[in-house]
């Protein structure tokens, strides 16, 4: 391991575009399948690593389909939800905002109620058990359409948890214009939570433009397209609304060539306040460790310099100001200790 990459595994970090689902590693998806045999699903991690093999975005889809499928009860989606807490802590992530999609698991029979029993159970232990703290954006799966919009803005409005704090918007970009969400997002702003669609991913930026406008967005997850659009770039900087970045999904979903064509450092050289997340890490053969470490390479970035985008994503998310001091602090001490043995 190289010496950042050391550095990058002990920082304290905070996730803020991770996906529920999308975050189900191939040990979770074992001991789920083990509860599903009928499922189909490989029960051996060895085998899974091999079924886990991305190889186009047909297959993401396939992947991630199969472990909806596996979400079959309360007990499924407790387990999956404090699985990725250990894997999260395991990561030195302290802070996550989770991105979950009820929609996906009430449409297919879980209520609403014991779902959000099981993810608030999940929450409260991870917090005490492992010391990671999990808040949750609920999104709306854009392929869905209007009645998903409903009723997730239903069960966000009407029952939301104490562990939600924001709405975002999900899935394709493509065929799926954003302005049509303004009167869920109107009422999920309405009663206190915090806006964070997907925009700019796939489409250009006046994608972005629409999740400022019609949805309010006070943080956008990917954005990378506003690089092509200098007013936006303007905009993003002088207001502060940071980007959720997500080098190795990008790639994987092709919304970028290759990593070295990643919009990445033209978005910080214009001021953007970027933060670095993994998105749906074992689908996509990543963690949020690698994405730093990419990040690291794509920006130049000595340890200082690391340890500074760490501390964006304190800045940029949800989390009490009491919180934010001190998971800043926390970073500040490692990067000060580390500057101290190297
Ligand atoms: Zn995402």
């Amino acid at each position: 391991m190289s010496d950042l990459n050391a550095f990058i595994t002990g920082l304290p970090k905070a996730e803020l575009h991770v996906h529920h689902v999308g975050s189900a590693s191939p040990r979770i998806v074992a001991e789920l399948a083990s509860r599903h045999p009928d499922s189909g699903v490989p029960q051996d991690p060895e085998a899974l690593r091999e079924y886990f093999t991305f190889t186009d975005f047909a297959h993401f889809i396939e992947i991630y389909l199969s472990v909806v499928d596996l979400l079959r009860d309360a007990e499924d989606v407790r387990l999956l939800t404090y699985e990725i807490a250990r894997d999260l802590a395991r990561q030195q992530v302290r802070y996550a905002e989770l991105t979950v999609t009820p929609f996906s698991s009430t449409t297919r029979g879980i209520p609403a109620e014991a779902f959000l029993e099981a993810i608030e159970d999940a929450r409260v232990a991870a917090e005490k058990e492992l010391d990671v703290v999990l808040r949750w954006t609920f999104d709306i799966p854009g392929e869905a359409g209007l009645p998903a919009a409903e009723e997730t803005t239903r069960i966000a409005t009407e029952m939301g948890p104490d562990g939600l704090i924001s709405f975002g918007l999900g899935g394709p970009e493509i065929g799926v214009p954003r302005p049509q969400f303004k009167p869920y997002f109107d009422r999920a702003i309405a009663v206190g939570l915090h806006s964070v669609p997907h925009a700019g991913e796939t489409t250009g930026p006046e994608t972005v433009w629409d999740a400022l406008t019609s949805l309010r967005a006070e943080r956008i997850g990917h954005g990378t397209s506003s690089v092509r659009d200098p007013r936006l770039l303007e905009h993003l900087a002088e207001h502060r609304i940071p980007l959720e970045v997500c080098p190795t999904s990008n790639v994987a979903t092709r919304a970028v060539e290759d990593l070295e064509a990643h919009p990445i450092r033209e978005l910080v050289e214009a001021g953007v306040l970027v933060t670095v997340n993994s998105d749906d890490p074992p689908m996509f053969g990543t963690d949020l460790n690698t994405e730093y470490a990419i990040a690291a390479r794509l920006l130049s970035l000595d340890a200082a310099g690391i340890a500074a985008l760490a501390r964006n994503a304190v800045r940029a998310s949800f989390l009490d100001e009491g919180g934010k001091a001190r998971l800043g602090e926390e970073i500040d001490a490692y990067l000060t200790e580390w500057g101290r043995s190297h």
